[in-house]
């Protein structure tokens, strides 16, 4: 059986299983919570291919214009497939011309004018709008006929969607930048750079029909603090003339038109949401201490300088992992040492002599970066990511180091490499931050080269090699996004496989434990910086292990602060001797929420 079938028919199953169509016209999509919080808004929708439907519903006195922009729109698409059609016959011959007699076909096809007619006149639909609807319905319907001729034909159906919408003007994401009201954006995809551009004072929220729950689109929306949720499935199309959404990002829910006592109760939410988020203030200039007097290191993870301000606000410790790949994600130009430099030190400066660790690129995979950090892969989580690219454009690299150690006179950073999974590419990129060093003296520059040297831990083989890294490395930070995607075989960023990616997976956990093992065996700090230690019970379970030093987004530090301070050592050793017993993520999980809901009752959502 062909795999897209396989896949068409488990999307099928997943999404019957997650809508509920409820009496009044709400609608209650279910998707992975990637960001929490409550938002409530109007939808701003962009369709599958990243058109922005600009507006969905047009006054009566407008719908007369409609028609006339879709018989433009209409004629124009014709006369465009009439001169494709004439040109690859004469060109590549008939069979290969009559794929555009096909598609004019499909475009002066009856029915089709007659639902659009309907939409627009009747449903009042602006013209892209009812063109992107009934288009994608049709799209979808032959998926659906399980005939892999006809499944074909549904591309053809799309293509003629896309030349309709740019002739009506329908424009790419990139109008994002120019919102002018607050929005919930809804759309098929979007990716961590563009994520990471979403104008915050506007995007109040977001959901997207893929993604999956540790991908760096999920990350940066924690980092900005946007509502969020992924991997819903195909959505777009059902939620036609929808003004007001609620993005539930705890629960992963998308409510569609809600209705009022579903309004009221999200209203509710959000406000106690808002007032829990007071009363952990208070809490925000105090250490991050046990009941039993053990201190935490409590640091942030950011991914643009203009974070530290929240860092501070919320009394981090310091940050324990700086993403310095946005710097690449969220400009069009390739930045320069000098722009390093200046992200750097803005950071460390504002820190105030906090520890700063600042983690060198970590392009590919699903943060694909500009011309040669720009590349196309089968499986680019297993291929040259990280600091294998890093190695490979050291044009790139070398100005990122002499950054690093410029920048390291203002305070005190320590440098990370990613993604280390053997000893030399370990001891390649030591060797070049020796020679980027030797480099600054020369040329007079102000630098350190005193500085730690740490490596994330966050492939399985490193993990079984630690205590040979161990002597050549001055802490570690265990990465546990990666770390449960190579151990589990789940791709992070990935929908389909979202309920197999689980940080509390008992083999993750023996992982996990064995490196806290090794580092306390050879005196190494460690830390866990991956998102396990931004959820409370599951930072009762890392402190348990025997973890000191937590990193989590900013949004985070507040009610992992809480935990702490709740909490015994000893409370979490029996914690993490119950849990290391347990067989299943699905066991450790129910167990944790049960411990964390007598040990921090205010944190567990009602
Ligand atoms: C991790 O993998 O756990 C980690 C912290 O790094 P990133 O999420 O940026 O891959
Ligand atoms: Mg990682």
């Amino acid at each position: 059986m062909p795999s897209t079938f396989l896949t068409s028919e488990r999307t099928r199953r997943n999404q019957s299983d997650r809508v509920i169509r409820h009496r009044s016209m709400m609608l209650e999509l279910q998707g992975i919570p990637v960001s929490p919080g409550v938002a409530i808004g109007p939808a701003l929708v962009l369709d599958a291919d990243g058109y922005r439907i600009p507006r969905c519903i047009v006054p009566a006195s407008d719908v007369e214009d409609e028609f006339a922009r879709l018989h433009t729109a209409v004629d124009l698409v014709s006369a465009h497939l009439e001169h494709s059609r004439l040109e690859t016959t004469a060109t590549a011959g008939r069979s290969t011309g009559d794929i555009f007699a096909a598609q004019l076909q499909m475009l002066h096809d009856p029915r089709l004018h007659s639902e659009l007619q309907r939409r627009i006149g009747e449903d009042r639909q602006s013209a892209a709008f009812a063109v992107s609807g009934v288009l994608h319905n049709y799209a979808s319907a032959l998926r659906r006929l399980d005939n892999p001729l006809l499944a074909d034909r549904a591309q053809d159906v799309l293509d003629i969607e896309r030349q309709l919408l740019m002739q009506l003007g329908a424009v790419t994401r990139q109008p994002l930048s120019d919102l002018s009201e607050p929005v919930i954006v809804l759309s098929h995809m979007l990716t961590p750079s563009e994520t990471a551009n979403l104008d915050r004072r506007f995007v109040k929220g977001f959901c997207t029909e893929t993604g999956g729950p540790g991908g760096h689109t999920a990350i940066v929306a924690k980092g900005l603090e946007i509502p969020a949720v992924v991997g819903i499935g195909d959505f777009l199309h059902q939620i036609a003339g929808s003004n007001c959404v609620i993005v539930d990002g705890d629960r992963g829910k998308l409510i569609v038109d809600p209705d009022d006592d579903v309004l009221e109760n999200y209203r509710e939410r959000a406000e106690y949401r808002r007032s829990l988020a007071v009363r952990l203030a208070e809490l925000s200039q105090l250490p991050a201490e046990t009941t039993d007097g053990v201190r935490i290191q409590l640091n942030a993870n950011i991914e643009f300088p203009h974070e530290t301000v929240a860092c501070i606000d919320r009394g981090a410790d310091g940050i324990g992992l700086y993403r310095t790949e946005f710097l690449y994600l969220s400009s069009d130009d390739e930045p320069s040492e000098e722009d390093h430099y200046q992200a750097y030190s803005e950071v460390v400066q504002k820190m105030d002599g906090r520890p700063v660790v600042i983690r060198t690129l970590d392009l590919g995979a699903d943060k694909m970066g500009r011309g040669n950090m720009a590349h196309r892969e089968n499986n680019p989580f297993l291929g040259l990511r990280s600091i294998r690219l890093s190695l490979r454009n050291l044009d790139v690299f070398r100005p990122q180091l002499r950054a690093v150690l410029r920048a390291a006179v203002h305070g005190d950073v320590r440098v990370m490499f990613p993604l280390i999974t053997t000893i030399n590419e370990l001891r390649q990129a030591r060797m070049l931050l020796n020679v980027v060093a030797e480099d600054l003296q020369e040329s007079g520059l102000p630098y350190r080269s005193d500085l730690p040297v740490g490596m994330m831990v966050e492939v399985p083989a490193a993990v079984m090699m630690l205590e040979h890294f161990a002597s050549e490395v001055d802490f570690f930070s265990i990465g546990t996004n990666d770390l449960a995607q190579y151990t589990l075989a789940v791709d992070r960023s990935n929908e389909y496989v979202a309920d197999l990616y689980q940080s509390s997976d008992p083999a993750v956990l023996r992982l996990i434990q064995h490196s806290i093992d090794v580092a306390a065996k050879s005196q190494t700090p460690v830390s866990v910086c991956g998102e396990m230690s931004s959820n409370p019970g599951r930072a009762l379970l890392l402190l348990g292990m025997g973890v000191r030093n937590l990193s989590v987004p900013p949004s985070a530090l507040p009610r992992v602060k809480k935990v702490i301070r709740n909490v015994s050592i000893d409370q979490c050793k029996a914690i993490a001797e119950r849990v290391m017993k347990l067989e299943a993520a699905r066991d450790v999980d129910l167990y944790l929420l049960d411990r964390l809901s007598d040990l921090a009752p205010e944190l567990v959502m009602q």
